[in-house]
C-alpha cells in the first residue's frame, strides 16, 4: 500500500479574521503531516502509529494549537490536555484526560497503549486499562518504573503570533498559568464559540496497511475543570480499526453522544463507504441529531484502500495530508492546493 498522512488543525472560526494565524496554521499543518510521513517513508518504513504520534507531537510543540505547549485554560485557569491514540490493525488503544504539567498527550496515551497491549501478551488478560485521568498517571509511570521524559514535561502557555511564549513553566516546571496571567488571545472566551478550535488530530496508513488514529486537545473555551470531551475517549474522538482510522474535532458533547469516530468506521465496514462517503454520512447524522451553529464536527479519515479525506461542516479547518505522489492542505471550505 501507499503510505499516508493526514492531520487537522481543529475546526472553527478562530482564524478566519487573522491572515497571520491562518498561515502559520497552514504551514504548521504541512510540517505536521510532512513530519508523520517521514517515518512511513521508503527508508524509513516505519508504522502508522509512530506516525500519527509524530505528526501530532509537532502540533503539539508549536504552541499555536489548542493541544499540548498551547493548549487553552479551563475556568480555574489551568491548561489540561487530553489525548488518545489506537492502532487499527491490533485495536490497541490508549487515552489521557485532564493532565497537568505535560504538554505531549498524545504520548502518554501511546505508554498507555504499549502497557495494556503488553499486559494483554504476558498475562493473557484481555481488556487491562487504557484510560488515565489526571494525578494517576503520574502515578501508574511509577509503578512501572519509567519516568515521563522532561521533553514532555516541558509545558508553559499559548505563544504570541510573534512566536514568543507568553506563560512560561515556572521554576518547578509546572503550569502556573491563572487566569490573566499572561495566556494567549481568547482564552477562556465565554462568548458565542463554545468549541475550542485548533484541536489536533492524525490518521495514517503505513506500506503494509496498517491504519491509526490520534487526537490532542486542550479542550473547549470556559470548560470546568475535569471536563471530559470526545478527544480522549475512544470511538468519539478517535477510532481505527482494519477498515479505517478517523480522527474528530468539534463539539465533544456532540461527538461524544453519537460515538463520532467509530460511527464512521462502521459505515466504511458494514455499508461499503469509502471514508469520504461515509464522513459526509456521518456528519449529516451529526447535524440532524445535533443542529445549530453549536454543532460543529470536523473529522480526517483514511479506508483500508487508502481513500482518505478531510471534511468539516464550520467556518475553517487548517489540514494536510502527504502521500508519496500527492501533498494536499487547506483551510476553508472546499480549498485544497498542492504543496
Ligand atoms: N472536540 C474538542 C473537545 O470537545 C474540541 C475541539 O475539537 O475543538 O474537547
Amino acid at each position: 500500500m501507499e503510505p499516508i498522512v493526514v492531520c487537522h488543525l481543529g475546526v472553527g472560526s478562530s482564524a478566519l479574521e487573522d491572515p497571520v494565524k491562518a498561515g502559520l496554521l497552514d504551514a504548521l499543518a504541512r510540517d505536521a503531516a510532512l513530519a508523520g510521513y517521514d517515518i512511513l517513508s521508503p527508508g524509513n518504513d516505519g508504522n502508522a502509529l509512530d506516525a500519527v504520534e509524530r505528526a501530532v507531537n509537532v502540533l503539539e510543540d508549536s504552541g499555536i494549537v489548542n493541544a499540548g505547549l498551547g493548549a487553552i485554560r479551563q475556568t480555574d485557569g489551568v491548561q489540561r490536555r487530553d489525548a488518545s491514540i489506537m492502532d487499527g490493525s491490533t485495536l490497541a488503544c490508549g487515552a489521557v484526560s485532564s493532565l497537568e504539567g505535560i504538554k505531549n498527550a498524545v504520548s502518554v496515551a501511546r505508554r498507555l497503549l504499549h502497557y495494556s497491549s503488553l499486559n494483554e501478551k504476558q498475562e493473557g488478560k484481555q481488556g487491562c486499562n487504557f484510560y488515565f485521568c489526571g494525578y494517576f498517571v503520574d502515578e501508574i509511570f511509577k509503578i512501572h518504573r519509567e519516568v515521563i521524559p522532561d521533553s514532555w514535561r516541558v509545558a508553559g502557555g499559548r505563544k504570541s503570533l510573534d512566536g514568543n511564549a507568553t506563560n512560561i513553566a515556572d521554576s518547578n516546571g509546572d503550569i502556573t498559568g491563572k487566569e490573566g496571567a499572561g495566556g494567549g488571545e481568547g482564552e477562556n472566551d465565554q462568548g458565542g464559540d463554545l468549541t475550542g478550535g485548533d484541536t489536533v488530530g492524525a490518521v495514517a496508513m503505513d506500506a503494509r496497511g496498517n491504519l491509526a488514529a490520534a487526537t490532542s486537545t486542550g479542550g473547549t473555551r470556559g470548560s470546568y475543570p475535569g471536563r471530559i470531551g470526545d478527544s480522549p475517549v475512544i470511538g468519539a474522538g478517535t477510532y481505527a480499526n482494519r477498515h479505517c482510522a478517523v480522527s474528530n474535532t468539534g463539539r465533544g458533547e456532540c461527538i461524544l453522544k453519537m460515538v463520532a469516530a467509530k460511527r464512521a468506521c462502521d459505515i466504511v465496514a458494514l455499508e461499503g463507504m469509502n471514508a469520504m462517503l461515509a464522513v459526509d454520512k456521518m456528519h449529516r447524522e451529526h447535524d440532524s441529531m445535533f443542529p445549530g451553529n453549536a454543532s460543529r464536527i470536523g473529522t480526517i479519515a483514511i479506508d483500508a484502500s487508502g481513500n482518505w479525506t478531510a471534511c468539516f461542516n464550520g467556518a475553517r479547518m487548517a489540514w494536510a495530508v502527504v502521500t508519496p505522489t500527492a501533498r494536499f492542505h487547506g483551510q476553508l471550505p472546499g480549498e485544497k492546493e498542492s504543496f
